[in-house]
């Protein structure tokens, strides 16, 4: 798949554009590659289909935000296995077109055989994954079961003839003002102005049958619990050979056993005994994958936090990762033997057994603030 271009290189405006700015480069854009003023031409539609993607996304503050600082993975941009390139379909596209041009450009029905008759889009539907850290750190490939409707082989359409084709139906009542005129949605064939001619065993009334299919997501590294991709296009199927809503993918996430996450960092506890922690050693911390030693220093004191760069989560973004934090615990022995108690109780009469906190320990929140500081 392709890659995305960046939404503000689309429009050709600065990442500190505003308002105004983005929807007069959209409006130029658009109407340069307007479909009724290139027909048929592909690459023209792709150019348009694009900036109109790049236009739902930075005139919309929250998801600009959310583009920002995630890219295009933010708004649901992750690049699905299979089907569509873009994230925005025709029909998206005109009925965003209402508020910025008026209605000269509105509202225009593609491929739907002119009049009024509109495609439908088949609906979305919601999958959930459950990732593991590891799949996490690294991003992951999945073949999804998607059990869903898609068009079944062997329908054809004939034009509907309760609108003849419109999909919509012209009502003239009348009223104490005189005659009105109301236009309604044909119940018949939905809108789309068309019905099913042939229907092969096992279709439905609109053209569409159940099944399941293998879907293969890519999904980016760095995802994290309840975050939602679109696999565009890999919906249901729209009724009436219409075109298919997309398929959401949502992220669950398993627990790890020894880590904890925060964001793109983690975090690790460490027990070591008190001897270590007097004479120093040399201790093994989880990582995402395998073991990492780390050395203890001589006169350790319980609640450190060291500090692992780089082995927590990579960003969603793809810039860096995170850093794996392990939070040093002396263990006590619950129960000692008459031998250890004489010799502990010879050691407890030492000056150097004495705590001393103010000479040495730094309260948690402090050694924070140095970790981010420094
Ligand atoms: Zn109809």
């Amino acid at each position: 798949m392709s890659q995305k271009r960046d939404y503000y290189d689309v429009l050709g405006v600065g990442k500190n554009a505003d308002e105004q700015e983005i929807k007069k480069a959209y409006r130029k854009i658009a109407l340069k590659y307007h479909p009724d003023k290139n027909p048929d031409d592909k690459a023209a539609e792709e150019k348009f289909k694009e900036a109109a993607e790049a236009y739902e996304v930075l005139s919309n503050p929250d998801k600009r935000a959310r583009y920002d600082r995630f890219g295009h993975q933010g708004v649901g941009g992750a690049s699905g296995g299979a089907g569509y390139g873009g994230g925005m379909n025709m029909e998206d596209i005109f009925d965003q077109f209402g508020d910025i041009f008026g209605s000269s450009f509105g509202g225009r029905g593609f491929g739907g055989g002119g009049g009024g008759s509109r495609a439908v889009r088949g609906s979305d539907l919601r999958i959930k994954i459950k990732l593991n850290l590891k799949e996490i750190a690294t991003g992951v490939k999945k073949k999804l079961k998607v059990n869903k409707l898609v068009n079944a082989e062997g329908v054809t359409f004939n034009t509907c003839k309760t609108c003849n084709g419109q999909g919509r139906i012209l009502r003239v009542t009348q009223t104490m003002l005189g005659a009105m005129q109301t236009q309604s949605t044909c119940h018949t064939c939905h809108g789309t102005g068309k019905i099913i001619d042939k229907k092969p065993a096992g279709a439905d009334a609109q053209g569409l049958k159940r099944q399941e299919e293998v879907v293969e997501v890519n999904i980016p590294a760095g995802v994290g619990e309840g975050m939602q991709l679109k696999v565009s296009g890999q919906g249901n199927a729209g009724p009436f050979g219409g075109y298919p809503g997309d398929l959401l993918v949502v992220i669950e996430e398993e627990k790890h056993e020894h880590l904890q996450r925060d964001g793109e960092n983690l975090h690790a506890e460490a027990y070591i005994s008190f001897t270590d922690a007097v004479l120093g050693n040399t201790i093994e911390v989880p990582l995402i994958e395998g073991k990492a030693k780390i050395k203890i220093d001589p006169g350790t004191q319980s609640g450190k936090m060291l500090r692992l760069r780089g082995k927590g989560l990579p960003s969603l973004n793809g810039y860096g990762s995170g850093d794996l934090f392990v939070h040093i615990n002396v263990w006590t022995p619950k129960k000692v033997s008459a031998e250890e108690k004489a010799i502990l109780e010879k050691l407890g009469q030492s000056d150097n057994f004495i705590p001393k906190p103010e000479a040495r320990e730094q309260g948690f929140f402090k050694k924070m603030k140095d970790f981010f500081q420094g």
